[in-house]
This record gives C-alpha cells, structure tokens and sequence, in this order.
C-alpha cells in the first residue's frame, strides 16, 4: 500500500482578492487556514492553505489570491469542480447557510448521491456530497459549524476533457486508480490505497472548449504520496511513460513534482512530509506569516507589499 497514490494531496486554484477568499473559506464554509504564506514564484502574493485541524492531506484547498486578476473560465484541460463529502443529513444546514449568505445553489445527485452546488466568490465550482459511505475524517469546528456539518475534507474533483482515454489511461496504468462507476459522459476512478479522498471524475465532453485558467478556476490538483523516496519513483514511473515531469521541488510543507496528463490538466504529486506542523506547533496554525528562507531577509518589504487582510 505503501508505495501507492493515496488519493488527493491538495488542489490549487486562482482567487481574484485575497480578503474576500480568506473569509469565504474560513467564516463561510469553515475550513481551518492552516497556511499563510506567500507565492514562492512572487512573494508579494499570499498563499493560502484551507483545510481541516491537522492540515492533512486530502482535505488542502489552496489559494494564490492574485489582487484584480482577470476572471478564468472552466473548460476542458481543467478540474472543474471541487466536490467536499460533508456528513449524512448536513446538507440541510448548508443551503440554510447558503442562503443566509445569499448564495445561490443547486441541488443534484452525483451518481446517486445527494448534494449541493455553489460558487466561490470568484466562480470556482464547489459541491458538496453526502456521501453513502462514511466519511470519518476528523474536522475542523467553528463557532457557527459543529462537527455535525463540517466538511470532512475532499470528496471527489471532476477534470472536464474532450477525450477521456489518455488521462484514463495515466490514472489507471500511472496512478493506480480503477474504474468504478460509469455514468453517460461521467467516469469515476478510485483508488484503493485509502478511503478517503480516493476518487477523480472525468466529464468527457468533446465539445468543451479550453479553459482558460485565471480567477474562479483550479490550477492544479495534487496527488498523495507517503514521502519523498516513493515520490520519486513515481518520477521514474511518468518519464518512462514519455511524459515530462519537473525535477522534484521543495514546497516546505511537502516534496512536489508537476507533470501536464495528455488531456491538459495540470498534475502534481507531493509528499505527506514534513507537513504543515513543520514551521508551526498544531494549535498556532495559520495564525502568522510563514515565509521560506529565501525571503525571510525581506520580510518588512514583502509584509507591506501584501494585501491588507483586516
Ligand atoms: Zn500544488
């Protein structure tokens, strides 16, 4: 099992305002900010990681809120939706949230289960899944969301394609994924190295044209590994496959590798280690900025260049 994907790691995506995204994912839908950092690629950009109490892998929504940026829009080539499992019954408390928030939402069925659809702030495609299976995942509480109705961390992410067979064949003969369940122009793929946040989606769609990856959208999403050794046979794995993948990176938080899969959406793989308890005990979470050893020289000017969050 060991050397397997377990599931999802983490998804990135583009926000259009840095203090809007922080109160939406954390007042609104209550999700833990267990990272404050900044875009290592341009330091005068925050990087937020939303997730539960631990910051465990499988349940990291990430953020670069990039001030203005133009709106994206969500195509093929991309993951689309985000899906959280959230508890049996609990999708009665969010639409009353939902609306007390006035946020529209849809209600649906995802290949026979209940959930809810709804937008960021920016237009990112959220769904929220009462899944049959139970989730038990420890959550983050807040004063207004119990653990009752705390998203239990990710569910599923569907990746819109015009063609599934490439990715379908990088998930399974790659990835290990298999195909579970099958749905029109819906196919699931799980992988049963863990319960949880196991399942990728493709929505085959062949006349979706490209998205175009700005505000509202996802840039990547990242796949789950145990640690950096098993990371890079992974790396040997997807060359010799003939894809081109990164040399391996270090987030900090966790190893990474980026990879681009045939239909176009952006992969990474990254590791459980050294986590997020790394520059910060557990309970202290989120609550400073975190800068990687590079910047922190410049920590007075990258603090006034930041966005004000208050
Ligand atoms: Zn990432």
């Amino acid at each position: 099992m060991e050397n397997k994907i377990l599931g999802l790691h983490h998804i990135t995506a583009i926000a259009g305002n840095a203090k809007r995204n922080l109160d939406f994912y954390t007042r609104i839908l209550g999700q833990r900010l267990v990272k404050k950092t900044v875009n290592f690629d341009d330091p005068k950009t925050y990087h937020f990681y939303f997730g539960n109490e631990g910051g465990e892998p499988g349940t990291l929504l990430t953020f670069f809120p990039w001030e203005g940026i133009n709106p994206g829009r969500n195509g093929a080539g991309m993951a689309t939706h985000i899906a959280y499992s959230v508890p049996q019954g609990a999708l009665e408390f969010w639409k009353n949230r939902l609306k007390t928030f006035n946020i529209d939402y849809k209600e649906g069925e995802i290949l026979g289960e209940k959930m809810i659809s709804f937008q960021d702030p920016d237009g990112l495609e959220l769904e929220f899944v009462e899944p049959k299976k139970p989730d038990n995942r420890k959550v983050w509480t807040t004063e207004e969301i119990s653990s009752d109705f705390a998203t239990k961390g990710f569910y599923t992410t569907t990746l819109t394609l015009n063609n599934a067979d490439a990715t379908s064949k990088v998930l399974i003969d790659l990835l290990g994924y298999q195909l579970q369940q099958e749905d029109g122009n819906r196919y699931r793929f799980a992988t049963d190295a863990i319960e949880t946040a196991n399942l990728i989606d493709i929505l085959e769609d062949p006349s979706a044209g490209r998205g175009i990856n700005s505000a509202g959208t996802n840039h990547h999403i990242a796949f789950r590994v145990k640690n950096d050794d098993i990371l890079m046979e992974f790396r040997e794995k997807i060359l010799s496959a003939g894809l081109n993948i990164t040399p391996k990176i270090d987030r900090d938080y966790f190893y990474s590798l980026y990879f681009r899969e045939p239909g176009g959406v952006l992969f990474e793989i990254a590791t459980d280690n050294p986590g997020f308890t790394v520059d910060e005990p557990l309970e202290e979470l989120g609550n400073s900025l975190k800068l990687p050893k590079q910047y922190e020289p410049a920590r007075t000017q990258i603090e006034s260049l930041l966005p004000d969050l208050n």
